[in-house]
C-alpha cells in the first residue's frame, strides 16, 4: 500500500492498559487494533467513540488523530462484509438467529439490525444476557428459543463452542435445527471447520465460518487508519497461509 508502517503485537496486562494507551499517544501511532481482554476496558481511555462503539460499550480500534484517540468497533461491519463477500447474503428483510449474547453476539445483532434485518432472535445460555444483547438490535431484536433458530434464513454462532480445544467436538445446537436454504456462520475460525457448520450442511444448509470477518473488520481498520483501501484478497492468502 506504499504506507511507511509496521504492524506488531504487544502483549498487555489488564492493569497496564492505561500506560498502554498513552505510550501509543506518545508514540504517535497511527492505530491500535485491540483484542480479548481488553475491548471493553479501552473504553474508558478513548477521548472520543464512535456511535456504535458506544452503543456496544467495546472497542476494538484506537485510531490516533491529531493527538486524540477515537474508539471504533468494526467487528460487525467486518461480518456485514464477509456475508455480502462470500455468500451475496442482504440481511435486509431476513430472519436471522444469533446464538450467545456476548461482545461478538452483540457486534453482529447491531450490524444486521442496521441493516434492516426484519427479525433477530438471540438464543442463549443465560436469558439475562441475551435480554441486555437484544437491546442494542432495537426493536427488531428479541430473546429467541431454538425454534427461532430451525425458522430462520440466517443463523450465526456466536459462542466458542467448536473452538479447538476441549469443546472442538460439541456444538452449541441440535444438528437437527439446520434445514436447506439457511445461511449458517459460525464465527469462528480455528477450526476452519466446526461441528455447526458439517451439521448444518449436511442438512442443505450454505455454511461459512469467521476467518472472512476477521479478515473484513482488519481491511476496516487499516481504511480508518490509512484512508486507503486494503488488498483484502492478500489480506486471505496471508492468513490463510498461517
Ligand atoms: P464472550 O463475550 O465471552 O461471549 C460468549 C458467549 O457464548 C456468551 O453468550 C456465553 O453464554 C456463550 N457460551 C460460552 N460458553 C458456553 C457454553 N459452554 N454453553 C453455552 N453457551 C456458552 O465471547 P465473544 O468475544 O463474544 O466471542 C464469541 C466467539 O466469537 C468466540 O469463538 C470468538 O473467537 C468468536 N469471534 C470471532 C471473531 C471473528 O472475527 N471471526 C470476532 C470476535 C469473536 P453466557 O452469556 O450464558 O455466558
Amino acid at each position: 500500500m506504499g504506507v511507511d508502517a509496521v504492524y506488531v503485537v504487544f502483549p498487555v496486562l489488564p492493569e497496564d492498559l492505561e500506560g498502554a494507551v498513552a505510550a501509543a499517544r506518545t508514540f504517535n501511532f497511527l492505530g491500535v487494533s485491540i483484542t480479548i481482554p481488553h475491548k471493553e476496558s479501552v473504553v474508558g481511555f478513548c477521548d472520543e467513540l464512535t456511535a456504535e462503539a458506544q452503543m456496544l460499550g467495546a472497542v476494538n480500534t484506537l485510531q490516533l488523530l491529531d493527538g486524540r484517540v477515537i474508539g471504533h468497533n468494526t467487528d460487525g461491519q467486518g461480518f456485514l462484509r464477509s456475508l455480502l463477500e462470500e455468500k451475496n447474503f442482504d440481511v435486509r428483510d431476513q430472519k436471522c438467529a444469533v446464538i450467545g449474547a456476548g461482545g461478538a453476539a452483540k457486534a453482529v445483532i447491531a450490524s444486521i439490525a442496521a441493516a434492516g434485518a426484519a427479525d433477530i432472535s438471540i438464543v442463549n445460555r443465560s436469558p439475562e444476557r441475551a435480554k441486555l444483547a437484544a437491546r442494542v438490535g432495537g426493536s427488531v431484536a428479541r430473546v429467541g428459543v431454538l425454534e427461532d433458530v430451525s425458522n430462520a434464513d440466517l443463523v450465526v454462532n456466536a459462542t466458542p463452542i467448536g473452538m479447538t480445544g476441549e469443546s472442538e467436538h460439541l456444538s452449541p445446537v441440535p444438528a437437527d435445527v439446520f434445514s436447506g436454504g439457511q445461511v449458517v456462520a459460525d464465527l469462528i475460525y480455528k477450526p476452519s471447520r466446526t461441528v455447526l457448520m458439517s451439521d448444518a450442511e449436511a442438512r442443505g444448509a450454505s455454511v461459512m465460518n469467521g476467518l472472512g470477518m476477521l479478515i473484513h473488520q482488519a481491511a476496516r481498520q487499516i481504511e480508518i487508519w490509512t484512508g486507503q483501501e486494503p488488498p483484502v484478497a492478500a489480506m486471505r492468502v496471508a492468513v490463510e497461509g498461517q
